[in-house]
Parts: C-alpha cells; sequence; structure tokens
C-alpha cells in the first residue's frame, strides 16, 4: 500500500511517501506567501514521480470537521482554506479522497505507531513552536469530541483569568504567555528586553524564538522569560495530565532540540504539581520529531475506508 503524506506547516510544506507503513521518502518546501493547492499538487506530483497512490493523508494546521474533509475555520496563508473540501480535492488531483486530520493529532498517531511512544495506548501530547499544539489519546482511541475540538485546544486553558485577549477569543491562553508568537510580542511590548547575546541573535536574524531564549539562558532577561515558559508549559501539562491520565506524555516541537535541558526540568515541575495518587507519567521526546506528522497521517490515511469515513 502506498500512501502520500502532505503535512501543511506553519512555513514549510512537508510531503512523504509511506509504502506499507515505512516513509520511504520525504520532501519539505518552503511555502510561498501567496499559498496556492495547485503548489501542493504539482510538489506531490513531483515526488511520486508519476507513480499511483493507495490512499492520501492531508494534516492541517486546525481544527478539522468531523468527516475528516477540511478545516473548520482557517487563518494566516490558509484563510479561505476552509471553504475547500480537501478530501475531494485530493480526489480530483489523486484519484483517492484524503484523510484529513489536525497536526497535533497526527503527531501523536504517528509517535504511537511507530515513535517514540509505540504500543501506548494513553498518550497526551505537546508541541512548542509558534503556537502551543495539543492532542490526546484515551484507550487507543484520539480524543475528538462531538465536534472535533477536544484535546486540541489545551494551549488555550485559562492560566490568567484577567489576562491578555488571545486571538482565539478567549482571556490569559497559555499561548499568550509561552509560545513563539506571543515571546515576538513581549519583545516588541518592550516587556522583554534582550541580553547582549540574545540582542545580537535578534539584530542578526530579525526575530527571535524560545529556542534563543533557551540558548542564551545564562543571561538574567531570558532566564526570566525560560522561567515564566516553564511555569506555564508545566501548566499546560498538569491540566492535560489531569484531563486524561495518560500512560506517557510526548512533548515535541522545534525548541525540544534542547530536550536535555527541558525536559527534566519541565518533568520535575509536572510530577511535583500532579495530584498525589496520579500516575507520574515519563515526558519523552521524539527521536524522528520532523517526520511524526507525516508518518501519523499516513497511518490514519491507510484506515480510510471508500466512502470516506475514517
Ligand atoms: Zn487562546
Amino acid at each position: 500500500m502506498r500512501t502520500a503524506a502532505i503535512d501543511l506547516g506553519g512555513t514549510t510544506l512537508k510531503l512523504g511517501v509511506v509504502e506499507d507503513g515505512v516513509l520511504v521518502a520525504r520532501t519539505e518546501l518552503p511555502l510561498a506567501p501567496s499559498f496556492h493547492l495547485d503548489q501542493v499538487a504539482t510538489a506531490v506530483r513531483a515526488q511520486l514521480g508519476g507513480a499511483s497512490v493507495d490512499a492520501v493523508g492531508i494534516a492541517v494546521p486546525g481544527i478539522v470537521d468531523a468527516a475528516g474533509s477540511r478545516l473548520v475555520a482557517a487563518h494566516g496563508k490558509y484563510a479561505g482554506l476552509h471553504q475547500v473540501n480537501l478530501s475531494e480535492w485530493s480526489l480530483d488531483e489523486f484519484g483517492r479522497l484524503a484523510r484529513v486530520e489536525n497536526d497535533a493529532r497526527a503527531a501523536l498517531v504517528g509517535e504511537v505507531t511507530d515513535g517514540i511512544a509505540a504500543g501506548a495506548r494513553d498518550v497526551v501530547l505537546l508541541t512548542l513552536g509558534t503556537g502551543i499544539g495539543t492532542a490526546s489519546m484515551i484507550g487507543g482511541r484520539l480524543v475528538r469530541g462531538r465536534h472535533g475540538h477536544a484535546g486540541i485546544l489545551n494551549g488555550h486553558v485559562t492560566v490568567a483569568y484577567d489576562g491578555r485577549r488571545c486571538p482565539c477569543g478567549n482571556i490569559g491562553c497559555a499561548e499568550t504567555f509561552a509560545s513563539t508568537w506571543a515571546l515576538r510580542q513581549a519583545v516588541g511590548r518592550g516587556e522583554l528586553v534582550p541580553g547582549a547575546d540574545l540582542a545580537e541573535r535578534l539584530h542578526a536574524h530579525g526575530s527571535i524564538g524560545i529556542r534563543d531564549i533557551v540558548e542564551t539562558r545564562h543571561e538574567p532577561a531570558s532566564a526570566a522569560a525560560l522561567e515564566r515558559f516553564y511555569g506555564v508549559w508545566a501548566a499546560v501539562l498538569v491540566t492535560q495530565c489531569h484531563a486524561f491520565d495518560p500512560e506517557v506524555v510526548v512533548v515535541t516541537g522545534g525548541v525540544m532540540r534542547s530536550a536535555d535541558v527541558i525536559l527534566p526540568e519541565l518533568s520535575r515541575r509536572v510530577h511535583d504539581r500532579l495530584w498525589s495518587s496520579s500516575f507520574r507519567p515519563p515526558l519523552v521526546t521524539p527521536t524522528d520529531p520532523a517526520t511524526s506528522v507525516l508518518r501519523g497521517v499516513a497511518a490514519l490515511a491507510s484506515t480510510l475506508d471508500n466512502e470516506g469515513h475514517p
């Protein structure tokens, strides 16, 4: 069975070909600011090199409808995509209906299928990046809820009831404190005044990310920011653990290239705060995080029946 896997990310388009459960090809392309699905179709065809596919999986950075075929709402470069039935687009382009899934859920499935959480049935995932993505699995089933929103919005738990308004509509979300976009806003507002090394990175690249904070934590301003991030991430994870009682917690995202720094500290804080009788799940990070979403969405796509039902 050959499956085309498509990961519509924040800045890049990742494509994979999975044959009988094994990722055999992978490419990553920068996404044009003026995103158009034709770019995706062309890139997928180029990767397949004329070969046909038995299934198509598409991961998207947003909430997907209950049928697994389209985005419920879309922003930024994907604005307007919610009006497109991606599953039918795939049928037109590649002769197969697609399975469309939220990218954090797809990453969780990838890690449960053949990754760091292989075989686990009760899992939560936290992905740290531009925003905070989450996903949950209970008893081997992805948590979706009635309208597809369950498990994936824990980056928007309230950590300050009198905090700032989040773009999502809620007030004081975790994301408004401990995400790349929040970090950049804090710098822009002058709330975070970078030390010399962080300022140098800001000058060199035009912007900074959470990883820059981790790597300049020898400076007081970065150390204070990182301390706040730990507090917020731990709050999110404690909430996830209390809600879903996992056997393992997967923490992923670009910042986890510093996992040796982050995981022990985050584990200590989460385990310290959990309900006294709660299981203390290990916090782990994927060994191949760049392919989690592709592997997961391909695994999901391979379970799609002929009528497009997962
Ligand atoms: Zn929010």
